[in-house]
Formats: structure tokens, sequence, C-alpha cells
């Protein structure tokens, strides 16, 4: 069992990015489906008000410290969080390591065209990668059982699912036992950024820890979800100030 750090109701793995992966690579070769999740401050937050994506959370098999607001959280509730591990870094990382260990990848999400443009780049980056298959996350219910189906003929190992949190992580545990594909993540802005049709903070920034700053600079519809990060500190320190009473 690896060590969790429970914030705000929610249980995140105390792992590097090392082990983060390492762990993944366990899960496929159990074959049993699993989901990973990436939990950033945002997603904490909602947890807070929506208590299926919280019990989603809990029950997956494991959960990532997605942002710098997470590993501050974790240290400010005085345990041990050894790094961030980006949802973008570790689908990056499980990408590297895919044409060795052949492991096939769907990739689900992103508006229409998005998703193949990221297996282009997967393809030019990782050498020998087998994405067997890409749909856009761009559906009505209806539609759902002809996309349940493309993945699970295709037999990934992984699939990755951009449809933005909470929608990947519900669409996820929803159809987790049918598709039964060992590791399912929600990877969010992940084929954009790929795409290039979204960018990455610089590095510097990222270091700095204002990622958060260079997206909602990017994409100024997203300012107002900004709120949420004063708020998470708040309440991350008052449920702190509860347990030392
Ligand atoms: N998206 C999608 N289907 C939807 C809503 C969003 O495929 O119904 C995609 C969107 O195109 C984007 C991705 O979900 O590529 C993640 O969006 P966002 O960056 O808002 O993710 P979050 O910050 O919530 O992880």
């Amino acid at each position: 069992m690896n060590e969790r750090v429970e914030i705000l109701g929610v249980n995140v793995d105390s792992l590097t990015m090392a082990e983060s992966v390492k762990f993944i690579e366990n899960l496929i070769d159990s074959g049993k489906p699993s989901i990973v999740a990436t939990a950033n401050a945002e997603m904490l937050m909602r947890a807070t008000q929506d208590e299926e994506l919280k019990d989603i959370l809990n029950a997956a098999a494991l959960v990532v410290p997605d942002g710098a607001g997470t590993v501050w959280a974790a240290r400010h509730l005085g345990c041990e969080m050894p790094e961030r591990v980006a949802g973008y870094d570790l689908a990056q990382e499980l990408m590297k390591i895919a044409p060795e260990k052949s492991y096939k990848i769907f990739l689900f999400g992103s508006a229409p065209g998005v998703a193949d443009k990221a297996k282009l780049k997967a393809e030019e980056l990782y050498p020998g990668i087998e994405i067997v298959g890409t749909r856009n996350g761009f559906f009505s219910p209806e539609d759902e059982p002809e996309i349940v189906e493309k993945i699970k003929e295709t037999k990934p190992d992984i699939l990755f699912a951009a449809l933005g949190v909470p929608k990947q992580e519900k669409w996820l545990a929803k159809y987790k036992d049918e598709l039964n594909v060992p590791v399912s993540i929600g990877v969010g802005g992940t084929f954009d950024v790929m795409a290039g049709v979204m960018k990455r903070a610089p590095l510097w920034m990222q270091r700095a820890k204002l990622e958060w700053l260079f997206r909602a600079m990017l994409q100024p519809k997203r300012a107002g979800r900004l709120a949420a990060l004063p708020k998470f500190v708040l309440k991350v320190h008052s449920s702190k100030k509860k347990l030392e009473k």
C-alpha cells in the first residue's frame, strides 16, 4: 500500500513520478480494470461538493498529486508529498515506455481532430508507439454504446480520457468494468497541449508554481475558476485546525 494523505476528504497517494509509473505498470500487469486520477486543487475543491466525484476518487487505484496546490496541502497537513505528478507529464512518461512495454493506447476526448493530432505527435515523439484508436469527446448519451464498443474492440492497455473534470472521471467509473481496460486515466487538457491547440506554461513558470496563472492568462474564460484556489487554501487550513483540536 502507498502512503495516502487525506486532503478535504480525498485520499491522495504520496508518490514520485517514477513510483507512479511503476505502480501503473503493476496495474497493467494485474489486468484488472482500474482508474487513475490526477488530483489538482480544483478537483479536490469540486469533490467537497460532489459526493459522486469524491467516491470515485476514493475508489480509484491511484490518485496522484497533480499541481502545486495539492503538494502544498499535503505538506501543510504535516504529511510527506515528494513531488508534483502532473497529469500531462504522467501521460508523457507512460507513452515514453509504451513501445518497449508493448502497451496499446487509446486517446478519447477533446474537440474533433485534436486526439488525431495528439496521436501523430505521440508517434513522432515515441517511435513504435501503438495508438490503437481515437475518439473525440463531444457526444450525446446515444453515442456512448458505440464509443464503448470502439474502445473494447481495440483492447488498449491504457485509456487516456480528456473530457474535463468531472466528466472524464464519471464516464470512466461508469464504464470501467464493461470496458475492461487495465488502466484508465483522466488527463484533462493533455491532447490539446500535444496537438498544439493549447500551450503548457514555460518551465520557469512551472518551477515557480505559476502554471495556473499561465493557464488563466491564455484562457480568460478559466479565470473565474481561479477563485477556487484561495478557497482551497482556506479550506485546507481550517481542516488542519479541526484536526489539531
Ligand atoms: N472536453 C471534451 N468533451 C466535453 C467537454 C470538454 O472532450 O464535453 C475536452 C476539451 O475539449 C478539452 C478537455 O476536455 O480538451 C479538457 O478540458 P479542460 O482543460 O477544461 O480540463 P480540466 O481543466 O477540467 O481538466
